[in-house]
């Protein structure tokens, strides 16, 4: 793609480096044909292809977004399908979080749009907030014929009642070390992401993970002070509060890496193990998180990718049929597309793939409370693809995932590691 950028323009290292991802784009669009919004609305602005053409002449002419630019950056799901497919290589991930950076940071939003985004960021990363917001939900429930009217955010606010869960597990607190029955000189060590709003809504997933890795003489660590991965504000272009959240996981998992030691970062929420695995490009430029922030996203792993390589025994082989659906952000994000299905076949699993299994669930951090008309209609094509399986149980490895397939579908969503707990001889998972 041929560019027009000044000499001072590409003296910004940041806008050099975009217009070199510009450039490798062919503007072939065989992009479009994997993209959800392009699949589902058939407009050449919703493509990826647009989306880069209309990036490239935000960056060029240097004027601030407006209402008709933000439409199709805001629709994109960023779920990097057009990543996996595009022949050339175009790191379209770094274009849409500088576009989103500009948007939150250039462009007025509608104040209710701009409250809605503000609350969300400040009360979803923070369990203890997250856990009092969902009770707040449950009394705006009955009001949801109202609530629902609001010009600009009433189908928002309808869509979070909705995705809200009918009840929550009680808090437990839990020790911050799990140690293996294995011999100490056999034994590994991990650190495992506890997250923030998966540790609210399911906390049997990393229970189930604790077990599976502690049988296979695996030690786990829950890290003092660490927390949201950013990646929610990330994803709203709230770069700064995302960078604060990932500094403060950095820190806590270098005093663990500097102290007993790392064998992995184990990530059971795949959408945060796509930004955390980011984290090397995301501190780049800082030279005081550059370092720290490179060796955390080297030790980064996801849950399935660090099993597949462990001796697992499954004493008690399954033969249910799972439909195993593959979160975006596990394979395009950090292109694991074998391990998860590998280790349910291992455990016993009869494992099934859905048709369209590349195209988004329409989950997408929280897409799917503000563009709830486009997640609506991704999420019934995925279920309908899913039902189509006949399967016992659907497995996936993001709770973003579970939660929007589960609002609809009949069959019951679980953690893929809940299975293979399972498998093991820990509790059923089907709760449904
Ligand atoms: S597939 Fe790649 S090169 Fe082709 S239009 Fe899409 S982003 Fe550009
Ligand atoms: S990230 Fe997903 S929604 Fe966005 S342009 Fe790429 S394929 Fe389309």
């Amino acid at each position: 793609m041929q560019t027009h950028f000044t000499a001072d323009q590409l003296a910004d290292p940041h806008t050099a480096d975009l217009e070199k991802i510009l450039r490798s784009c062919v503007h072939c669009g065989f992009c479009t044909a994997t993209c959800p919004t392009y699949v589902v609305g058939r407009d050449e602005r919703d493509s990826p292809r647009g989306r880069i053409y209309l990036i490239k002449e935000l960056l060029e002419t240097g004027r601030a977004p407006d209402a008709y630019d933000v439409e199709p950056l805001d629709h994109c799901l960023s779920c990097l399908s057009c990543m996996t497919t595009c022949p050339s290589g175009v790191d379209y991930r770094r274009l849409i979080d500088h576009a989103r950076v500009e948007v939150e940071t250039r462009y007025t939003r509608d104040p209710a749009d701009r409250l809605l985004r503000a609350l969300l960021v400040r009360l979803l990363p923070y369990p203890a907030r997250f856990r009092l917001s969902i009770g707040l939900a449950w009394l705006g429930r009955p009001l949801l014929p109202i609530l629902k009217r609001l010009p600009v955010v009433g189908e928002r606010l309808e869509a979070m009642l909705r995705l809200s869960p009918a009840r929550l597990p009680a808090r437990v607190a839990t020790p911050r070390e799990f140690k293996a029955k294995a011999p100490a000189a056999s034994r590994r060590r991990v650190a495992l992401l506890t997250g923030c709003a998966q540790g609210v809504l399911a906390p049997e997933i990393n229970a189930a993970a604790i077990r599976v890795l502690n049988r296979a003489g695996v030690d786990v660590v829950l890290p003092e002070g660490e927390g949201c991965c950013g990646s929610l504000a990330h994803h709203m272009g709230y770069e700064q509060r995302a960078l604060a959240q990932a500094r403060a996981d950095i820190d806590a998992w270098t005093r663990e890496i500097d102290g007993d030691g790392l064998d992995a970062i184990v990530i059971t929420a795949s959408g945060c193990g796509a930004t955390i695995k980011d984290y090397g490009a995301m501190f780049g430029h800082d030279a005081a998180y550059a370092g720290k922030a490179a060796r955390v996203a080297a030790l980064a792993k996801d849950v399935s990718e660090y099993l597949l390589d462990l001796d697992l025994a499954f004493p008690a082989r399954r033969g249910e049929i799972v439909a195993y659906h593959p979160a975006c952000s596990l394979q395009h994000g950090q292109k694991i597309l074998d391990a998860p299905k590998a280790l349910l076949r291992r455990a016993g699993y009869d494992v099934r793939t859905p048709a369209e299994a590349h195209l988004c669930c329409g989950s997408a951090g929280v897409y799917n409370i503000l563009q709830p008309r486009i997640a609506s209609e991704l999420r019934d094509r995925k279920v309908r693809n899913l039902a189509r399986l006949k399967a016992d149980v659907i497995a996936t490895g993001n709770i973003g995932c579970m939660t929007q397939i589960g609002s609809k579908s009949a069959t019951p969503v679980v953690h893929l590691v809940e299975l293979l707990d399972w498998a093991q001889g820990g509790p059923t998972p089907l709760r449904n």
